[in-house]
């Protein structure tokens, strides 16, 4: 019989509940002892670890952000800090740890695993941005909620014949950007894999203006050269040639929070699941995420080391489509 923790760590994902609910479920119906460990790697090291049973988990697989909590956590990043998690975990007895994060929770999993402690990965945040899964837990939910404000400022832009920049989360990574540039028909979208002039999303709101289109939409991602912010100056001194009159928006954690859909609830579930037969298995220091529609197992070190890419034929298809 095993005895096994689970931690939700970094910025919060819709979804994260019904992995964690899958962990715990998953784990008992195994015959295991599971444990929840509140607000991610500070609570490791804090030591604020309790049993979880089925029942501590009934209610909460429609809920966004996570019951136990997360936070960011600068101990961790060294190795002292690392080292007292392991001595908490060992201490209680308890024999592997699935962590529910994103880029730097999985590289402190990683750091974990080289210290000789058994852990598991589960991909989760919604920048979409984690190395070894086509999609993480949060990225779905977070689309949707990009484009359901796209819609209304659509609504609302037509109305004025105004165009507007709407700037979505992503931090380094312009895929919820380029994904709901697409899929909201944005007018342009900037993303900082790709290098972009405010002359040329200058020239293209006249263009449009020209033609007669009742609103234009720019999709900003957070980490791309030129945010909102630094767009809206550079449009205020140029607003004569534009034509239309430009608002921002900055969706900023409106995105982040909201309850999940069904692609992040079922994702979650399978996730979870994977993350229990991995430890199962005794298959350590690996990263469960889905590939090709399959749950795949992938090191932790690849996790930690590579930089995933954004699929450059949907570049391609947004310079076509706008
Ligand atoms: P996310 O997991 O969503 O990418 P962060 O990048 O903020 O969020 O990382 C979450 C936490 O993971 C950090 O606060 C820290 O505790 C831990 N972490 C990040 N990088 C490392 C690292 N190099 N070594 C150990 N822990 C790390």
């Amino acid at each position: 019989m095993k005895h096994v923790a689970v931690l939700t760590s970094g910025g919060d994902a819709p979804g994260m509940n019904a992995a964690i609910r899958s962990v715990i479920r998953c784990g008992v119906a195994k015959g295991w002892i599971m444990y929840g460990i509140q607000n991610g790697y500070a609570g490791l090291i804090a030591g604020k670890i309790k049993e979880m049973g089925t029942r501590d988990v009934g209610g909460i697989i429609q809920k966004g952000g996570t019951i136990l909590g997360s936070a960011r956590c600068e101990e961790f990043k060294t190795n002292e800090g690392r080292l007292k998690g392991i001595r908490t975990l060992r201490r209680m007895g308890i024999d592997a740890l699935v962590v529910i994060g994103g880029n730097g929770s999985q590289t402190g999993s990683y750091h974990l695993h080289r210290l000789g402690y058994p852990v598991v990965g589960v991909a989760s945040t919604i920048d979409n941005d984690l190395y070894g899964s086509e999609m993480t837990i949060g990225v779905d939910t977070a689309l949707n909620i990009a484009l359901e404000a796209i819609d209304r400022l659509k609504t609302t832009a037509s109305s004025h014949q105004r165009a507007f920049l709407i700037e979505v989360m992503g931090r380094d990574c312009g895929y919820l950007a380029l994904m709901s540039g697409i899929a909201g028909g944005a007018e342009y979208t900037l993303i900082p894999e790709i290098e972009s002039d405010p002359e040329e999303v200058a020239e293209k709101l006249r263009l449009a203006y020209e033609h007669g289109k009742s609103h234009a939409i720019i999709v900003v991602a957070e980490g791309a050269k030129y945010n909102a912010e630094s767009l809206i100056k550079f449009f205020e001194k140029h607003q004569d040639r534009l034509g239309f009159k430009i608002r921002a928006t900055i969706l900023g954690h409106v995105q982040r929070g909201g309850d999940p859909g069904a692609y992040d609830r079922l994702l979650a579930s399978r996730l979870g699941n994977g993350a229990v037969e991995a430890v199962d298995r005794e298959e350590y220091g690996v990263l469960v995420g889905i590939n090709k529609s399959e749950i795949t197992t992938i090191p932790l070190k690849d996790v930690a080391s590579k930089k995933k890419e954004i699929p450059i034929e949907m570049m391609k298809l947004a310079r076509i489509l706008d």
